[in-house]
């Protein structure tokens, strides 16, 4: 009768215990620093060093032509053949953007397909594609993105190319 009369009343105590326990944690977490964001009125800042998925380079400060020269090495090695190119012919002189190189006729990369490797980036040998801090992409109606739709702001394209090498070693080219 006693040792049941105890184990209760100790039941019972620890109960007690477990409930304050509990409500302390609750009241603890009031006064921290609110970590929820009212997405998408708010957006998540990236880290620095963040890979978001590859954009394209502009060759000119107004930012309307391409740096690309269709060499094609990023369609190459993307390993999900995400990237489709088409270059312009060399005999149209009104999409050269230097002697002997040749902007893309057709520049698409489909979004659902691409797995953010960086390797395009990696093999461009000009800087023309690089990876973006963009993670939000989902549309209704584009998985595949246009060149027209993947060129970035030439201020923006310089912030992500000065990102990208502090992180690798590569031949600097002036934007
Ligand atoms: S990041 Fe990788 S998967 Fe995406 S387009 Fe570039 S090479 Fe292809
Ligand atoms: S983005 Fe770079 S690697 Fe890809 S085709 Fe253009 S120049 Fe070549």
């Amino acid at each position: 009768m006693f040792f049941s009369l105890m184990k209760k009343f100790f039941y019972n105590i620890f109960t007690v215990l477990a409930l304050f326990k509990g409500l302390f944690i609750t009241l603890s977490h009031m006064f921290k620093k609110k970590v929820t964001l009212q997405y998408p009125e708010e957006k998540w800042k990236t880290p620095s060093g963040y890979r978001g998925f590859p954009r394209l380079v502009p060759s000119d400060k107004e930012g309307r032509t391409y740096r690309c020269v269709s060499c094609k090495l990023c369609e190459a090695i993307c390993p999900s053949d995400a990237i489709y190119i088409e270059p312009n012919e060399p005999d149209d002189k009104s999409h050269f953007l230097l002697d002997l190189n040749r902007s893309p006729k057709v520049f698409d990369i489909h979004m659902g397909r691409c797995i953010v490797c960086g390797l395009c980036e990696e093999a461009c040998p000009v800087e023309a594609i690089t990876m973006s801090e963009e993670h939000i992409i989902s549309q209704y109606d584009q998985h595949v993105r246009h060149k027209e739709d993947l060129l970035l702001p030439q201020e923006y394209a310089k912030h992500l190319l000065e990102k990208k090498r502090k992180f690798t070693f590569t031949t600097k080219i002036s934007i």
